[in-house]
């Protein structure tokens, strides 16, 4: 089943893939899931924060104006009427002459206008106080609504919550918030040479190790996987388990996608009535890449190799499920580079390749993780990034600048 017409490139597919596709329906969740999720809903706030003036410090409530003369000379002295711990309520006026005792977060009692820290005081007797210094009207004052004001719009749809947003989200009262779906995502591996993790192994078989590796894609990306567990290289086999998996979100299966004379997958789409997109990119690895898709629903048959298939995920599945999930970040960041070492390569194709990241004298450098056959798994383990080496170029010299996009984010932090 060759075709001839010139396979399509990487960003080609890549668009192909994210066009026109829409966040999934909003959910409402308890705030504690929220971590990690997209908000479905602009939050505006229905309180002030601060909900009222309040204490930014251990000290004494005070009118500023008695104290416009203090000085450590020239001590002002002050009777203190009663103690605001947090929590309460000062029910009184503070008058002339007059302090109450007030705890960081208390409210400031009616008449008081700031606050004197306890360091700039001096307590002479249980109930007098000294002031040792001057105060400006709203010193070490927290204003109602400093922070945020009731009717103000706090967060907007499309927000990725963060511990920062839970924190507000909880402090304006949010029990639950709408954010969008996650996608369900099914998983089929195929292969007469697969063997479930952890069962006894044949001498003539295979671990379906992309069966995890997938999930695991899967779950990072913010996806929920759906373990389709194994199907054999017989039409029937796949069918009856991927008309199954097509009722996730997305379906990815793993290898069969070749044009070897077991590879039934494609077969199968078709008899499920997948309509295959394409089924050949100018990549490597990556190659025998199937895009299929069934009324909106897209069907990935990712080649079997374990760095083809974890590869494939990263460009053109990740970015698919964040893009689902409602994230406006979909792409990993992607920094440049300077190559470790000289590459070459043939201009048909686009080339990724597993690298470790370092930093020279304040720059990034990246050299490649060793051997980058598609089946040699230990690379990617030693990968912090994926260097892309573009179509229509031949080489690359040591010291070029080359895109990479980081597999940890953390690597950021290095400088
Ligand atoms: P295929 O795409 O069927 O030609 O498979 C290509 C290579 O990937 C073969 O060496 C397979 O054994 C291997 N392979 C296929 N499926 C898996 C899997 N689920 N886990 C690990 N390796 C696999
Ligand atoms: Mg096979």
């Amino acid at each position: 089943m060759k075709t001839t017409q010139k396979p399509l490139g990487f960003e080609e597919a890549r668009q192909i893939i994210l066009e026109k596709i829409n966040p999934l329906g909003p959910e409402k969740i308890n705030l504690m899931e929220t971590l990690g999720r997209v908000l479905a809903e602009d939050i505006i706030a229905g309180r002030n924060l601060p909900p009222w003036d309040n204490s930014a410090m251990d000290g004494f409530a005070v009118r500023a104006r008695d104290l416009e003369n203090a000085g450590g000379k020239n001590p002002v002295e002050l009777k203190v009427i009663g103690d605001l711990p947090a929590g309460k309520q000062w029910k009184g006026k503070v008058a002339a002459g007059e302090t109450v005792r007030i705890m960081t977060g208390a409210p400031i009692p009616a008449g008081a206008d700031a606050v004197a820290r306890v360091e700039i005081t001096r307590e002479i007797s249980r109930g007098r106080i000294q002031a040792l210094a001057p105060v400006q009207p709203g010193t070490d004052l927290r204003r109602a609504g400093e922070d945020v004001s009731a009717g103000d719009m706090v967060l907007k749809a499309g927000t990725e919550i963060r511990p920062a947003e839970i924190g507000l989200l909880a402090a304006l009262n949010q029990a639950s918030v709408s954010v969008y779906r996650k996608p369900r995502v099914s998983i089929l591996a195929t292969g007469d040479e697969l063997s479930p993790v952890g069962k006894t192994v044949r001498k003539d078989r295979i671990i379906s190790s992309n069966s995890y590796s997938l999930a695991a894609q899967v779950t990072e990306a913010g996806g929920i996987p759906q373990n389709l567990g194994i199907a054999r290289d017989n039409r029937e086999d796949i069918r009856s388990r991927l008309s199954r998996g097509l009722q996730a979100d997305i379906a990815i299966t793993s290898a069969g996608v070749s044009v070897g004379e077991y590879d039934f997958v494609k077969e199968v789409y078709r008899k499920l009535g997948v309509k295959i997109v394409f089924q050949r990119l100018s990549i490597r690895p990556g190659q025998p890449l199937v895009l299929g898709r069934k009324n909106k629903k897209m069907v990935f048959g990712l080649p079997g190799n374990p760095v083809s298939s974890m590869i494939c995920f990263e460009e053109f599945i990740r970015p698919l499920i964040r893009k689902m999930s409602g994230d406006r970040n979909i792409h990993r960041p992607e920094i440049l580079a300077r190559a470790g070492e000289s590459l070459e390569k043939s201009a048909r194709y686009t080339i990724f390749l597993r690298c470790r990241l370092y930093r020279r004298k304040g720059e990034w450098w990246a050299e490649t993780t060793g051997p980058q056959g598609s089946g040699i798994l230990s690379s990617m383990v030693k990968a912090d990034g994926i260097m892309i080496f573009p179509e229509n170029q031949e080489r690359i010299e040591k010291g070029d600048l080359a895109r990479v996009q980081l597999l940890r984010d953390e690597m950021l932090g290095i400088i």
